[in-house]
């Protein structure tokens, strides 16, 4: 099978990021937008979430596009939990993509190539198309209302599942609009207590004249001939999968494979051009949505002058990136800068630090792994677990649980205990502890020119 190396990577990481982060389900945010001291599965971390919360309210009201935040902090601090919180709470028709900054470099894309198809899978297009009508389906009965003196464009809507209600209805207003020799271009009333439909004249000449009506009138101007029984369905595709199905060399089926190769430059704008004019028709709506680039710092300055620019783009998402560097070299030059980033994009990023957890922030993400791979702990062992987790990292701490239970389970105990804790922590090091084995054992391993130096006395 022809599948593509970007795509089995993508896959993969795609998949670790759930099993590591599957016990997220939001931001755990309450209506005001504050953090809960454990929702959602999220814990602590809550000036970051609360930061985060603002951010997701923004996307949500479609306030922005083409901004970037950094998500910066010590590793394990939940840089990337809280931006697979904020996809969660931004649910399906919000398109959020995540990579990694190493997946940018591939043999089969250019950086740019990649970054572009990465930018253009996050801005979702929402296409509205009418179809025939179904039976049991619901619909809307429609008469397009036009008033002058001011008024907006509006629509009187009836929403029902019930064919034989929706053609009683649909003739009883025909039968009215009939009934009143109304003809197109009428302007009309229709009580939304009883449903009369009342002729009111040709137009109105003073906004005043459809106030004094009231709430209860609505005005439709009347329709060319007759009334509307109509189905409007919204489908929801990214700019990137309409660039491949445009793509002559490359074709829809490209879309399944991931091998959509390099899309020309051409394409991409006759598509801008398209979409555009779809938007101005009303069409389509685009919705910018969220592209995630975590470890930053392995993007390269070629790359970060391209975010640059494409962050000013009109079809542009937010960038929402993550790093756990300090100040640290930016890649493909010889300068150091915070974060590995360089000052011109940090300049237009707003920046969410993450800091370290408690002992009791860290007991409690543990507790909620536990429940999550469905493993009982003894409350020693949780409290041993905590502590391993304090002192080396909560990823480490987090996978002792699968390895203990294992080891509970040979000895036919449905309960992790602190006995499995133990032996799964000295079966398995730590980065720490695996370091300082290798510095008391340097001599035992191949070094970086390839020399063994073995410390055997001839
Ligand atoms: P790195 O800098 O090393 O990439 P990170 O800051 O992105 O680290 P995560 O991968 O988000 O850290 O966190 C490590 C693990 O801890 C993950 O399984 C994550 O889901 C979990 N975790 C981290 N913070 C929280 C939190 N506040 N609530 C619940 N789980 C969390």
């Amino acid at each position: 099978m022809n599948v593509s190396t970007t795509s089995v990577e993508s896959l993969s990481s795609d998949l670790s990021l759930i099993s590591a982060h599957s016990h997220i389900s939001g931001l755990g945010l309450d209506d005001n937008l504050q953090p809960r001291a454990n929702s959602q599965g999220m814990v602590g971390q809550l000036k970051a979430r609360r930061a985060a919360g603002i951010i997701l309210k923004m996307i949500q009201q479609g306030k922005i596009a083409g901004r970037a935040a950094l998500i910066a902090g010590p590793p394990s601090t939940g840089k990337t939990a809280i931006a697979m919180g904020l996809s969660q709470s931004l649910g399906d028709d919000v398109p959020f993509t995540s990579i990694a900054g190493s997946e940018i470099f591939s043999l089969e894309l250019s950086k740019t190539e990649a970054l572009t198809q990465a930018f253009r899978k996050s801005i979702g297009i929402k296409i509205k198309e009418e179809t025939e009508l179904i039976e049991g389906e619901v619909v809307e009965i429609q008469i397009d209302r036009s008033v002058t003196g001011g008024h907006k464009q509006g629509k009187l809507t009836i929403k029902t599942t019930d064919m034989e209600t929706i053609y009683e209805l649909g003739n009883k207003m025909i039968e009215s609009l009939q009934r009143e020799k109304i003809i197109a271009g009428d302007i009309i009333s229709i009580d939304k207590a009883s449903g009369k439909i009342s002729k009111l004249g040709r137009s109105f000449t003073r906004a005043r004249d459809y106030d004094a009506m009231g709430p209860e009138t609505k005005f439709v101007q009347c329709p060319e001939g007759e009334l509307q029984v109509r189905k409007e369905v919204v489908h929801t595709v990214s700019l990137h999968e309409i660039d491949v199905i445009n793509s002559r060399s490359q074709g829809f089926l490209a879309l399944f494979s991931g091998d959509t190769g390099e899309i020309r430059a051409e394409v991409r704008d006759q598509i801008n051009t398209k979409v555009a004019e779809w938007k101005e028709e009303g069409k389509a709506e685009i919705c910018p949505g969220v592209l995630f680039i975590d470890e930053v710092h392995m993007l390269d300055i070629e790359c970060f002058s391209y975010l640059n620019r494409a962050l000013e783009d009109e079809f542009s998402p937010i960038v929402i990136m993550a790093t756990n560097r300090g100040i640290s070299k930016i890649r493909g030059t010889s300068y150091k800068s915070p974060h590995g980033l360089p000052m011109d994009l940090l300049d237009r990023s707003i920046i969410i630090r993450t800091e370290c957890y408690s002992s009791l922030d860290i007991q409690q993400i543990l507790s909620i792994r536990s429940k999550e791979e469905e493993v009982d702990l003894t409350e020693d062992a949780l409290a041993l677990l905590t502590k391993i987790g304090t002192e080396t990292s909560i990823r480490y701490a987090s996978n002792l649980i699968s390895v203990s239970n294992q080891i509970a389970v040979k000895r036919r105990s449905n309960t992790v205990g602190i006995e499995d804790i133990k032996k799964s922590y000295i079966l398995f090091l730590d980065s720490d502890r695996s370091v300082q084995f290798l510095e008391d054992n340097r001599l035992q391993y191949i070094d970086d020119q390839g020399n063994v130096n073995l410390n055997v006395n001839v």
